[in-house]
């Protein structure tokens, strides 16, 4: 696979979930672009969304890539309706590989090398066939990727649920994690998602090499500690490419957004606007939006604030899991009088906006956010500070990072998928990022960040040697 060889063809997989697919489809591209690499990408998704559709169509040109939609599996006889997130992903993506590996077999250049992200382990094997290397693309940070490969010893050693034990979880070289931060699929040993995930976290060891979506300077230590086989000979023999950041790049706004949100925020003063979204599925329940609004009117600052049907339960940190009894009428679930009492003051959006021309734009400084790592990159590298507001996946292990150890965001002070944030505390967390002195010094961390981050992808920077050493 010389980097300059036209003839290496790289086949990625992205599994279910736009937090999946846009790291990948952009990951696709720098195959293209820095590596000269051909490239076909295999997407998989339970059933394509509209969200989903758009993000193909604006993100990738087909001279650019070739990206193939594998037809969905049916799963319904194989998993119960209620399964969680982790389970039905797991089994959509050994479900998919009868489709994979004839689709692999009729490309008609052969692969040259198999990339899988964080899924898509168990088609790893489709790269012994064709005697090429194999990658898993770990679309999040370094330290979950840790946790992740160290769960199998964990599940040897500690015996009750995670969340109950009394001290933080140890991993070798790493920071510890809380027990309350603990990955979803952590939190119940006895769901069928926990074996799965333990599962992957042995899969993720058969690949020739790991790269993640970090960069050398943001996580060293853990990097370190990956490489130094502390994790008790667990990762031995596999490198890990820290090729990140990778998101999503600015792109063009079609007419009506512009209209709506980019004109209003050209007339907004600098950095005078909280952004809050929560990804691509994430809600909140109907008494944590009421509060969410009515804090944002108390704190008399500038918002955009994309809103999506509330979850079904209440503090629930959910992921589409709204009740499809629900009105479609998203200002019905604000409190009564809102809009009219905020006209001045912020815009409400619903259910999808483009988040990342919003977070470039100069307007905005702040970003009340679920903490998804797409996000959360994004957001630093736009020099945006954050409120955090995990909801679900690993989104309290970022949350953590974002307060204690980059402290770039600050939160609140329960956690949001346990219970109620109430209007007055949403406040002076608005407050703390967009008017205080607190914000002020996360905002020139954030650039400080943002700079970092841009060396890792300049000439000779460590993200860039990183993939063309993985792609050598
Ligand atoms: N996104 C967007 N508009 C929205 C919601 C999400 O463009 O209204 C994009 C966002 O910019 C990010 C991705 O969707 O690139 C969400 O990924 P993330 O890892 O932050 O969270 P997830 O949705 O996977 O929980």
């Amino acid at each position: 696979m010389e980097g300059g060889n036209a003839k290496a063809h790289a086949v990625l997989l992205s599994s279910p979930g736009l937090g999946h697919l846009i790291p990948v489809l952009e990951l696709g591209k720098l195959l293209v672009t820095v590596n000269n690499f051909k490239v076909t990408i295999f997407v998989v998704s339970f059933l394509p969304s509209a969200a989903e559709s758009q993000v193909l169509q604006s993100f990738v040109s087909p001279e650019l890539c070739e990206v193939i939609r594998l037809p969905p599996a049916n799963i319904s006889d194989l998993v119960d309706a209620d399964a969680a997130v982790v389970t039905r992903i797991a089994v959509l993506m050994r479900e998919i590989r009868p489709a994979l590996s004839s689709a692999i077999s009729g490309l008609k250049y052969p692969p040259t090398v198999l990339i899988v992200d964080f899924f898509g382990t168990e088609s790893l094997g489709f790269a012994d066939d064709f005697k090429i290397p194999k990658f898993v693309f770990i679309p999040t940070h370094a330290w979950c990727l840790a946790l992740t490969i160290y769960l199998p010893r964990l599940d040897e050693v500690v015996k009750g649920e995670y969340v109950d034990e009394k001290e933080a979880l140890f991993i070798p070289g790493c920071r510890p994690v809380q027990p309350e931060d603990v990955v979803d699929p952590m939190m119940c040993r006895s769901d069928q998602q926990y074996a799965e995930y333990v599962h992957l976290g042995m899969n993720i060891l058969m690949a020739d090499g790991i790269l993640v979506n970090t960069w050398e300077e943001l996580e060293p230590e853990t990097l370190a500690s990956l490489r130094e086989n502390k994790l008790l000979g667990r990762i031995s023999k596999v490198p890990i490419y820290p090729v990140g950041p990778i998101i999503r790049p600015i792109g063009a706004v079609d007419h009506s957004c512009k209209k709506l949100l980019f004109d209003w925020l050209d007339k907004q003063p600098s950095e005078s606007v909280l952004f809050v979204s929560f990804g691509s599925g994430g809600m909140v329940s109907n008494e944590q939006m009421r509060e969410l609004a009515w804090g944002l009117e108390l704190s008399r600052q500038r918002f955009i604030w994309v809103v999506r049907t509330p979850a079904v339960k209440s503090g629930d940190g959910s992921f589409f899991t709204f009740d499809s009894g629900s009105s479609n009428d998203i200002l019905s679930y604000l409190p009564e009088g809102f809009m009219g009492r905020t006209q001045n003051l912020g815009l409400v959006v619903s259910d999808w906006a483009p988040q990342v021309e919003i977070l470039s734009h100069p307007s905005v400084g702040g970003f009340l956010t679920h903490c998804g790592w797409n996000s959360t990159l994004e957001s630093i590298m736009n020099g945006v500070p954050m409120i955090a507001w995990p909801l679900y996946a690993e989104q309290k292990m970022n949350a953590t990072m974002l307060a204690e150890e980059l402290r770039i965001a600050v939160r609140e002070k329960i956690l949001p998928s346990k219970g109620i944030v109430g209007r007055e505390e949403i406040k002076m967390l608005v407050k703390r990022i967009m008017v205080d002195d607190e914000g002020l010094a996360m905002k020139a961390r954030v650039k400080e960040l943002k700079l970092s981050a841009e060396r890792a992808w300049s000439r000779n920077g460590s993200s860039l040697k990183a993939l063309a050493q993985a792609m050598r």
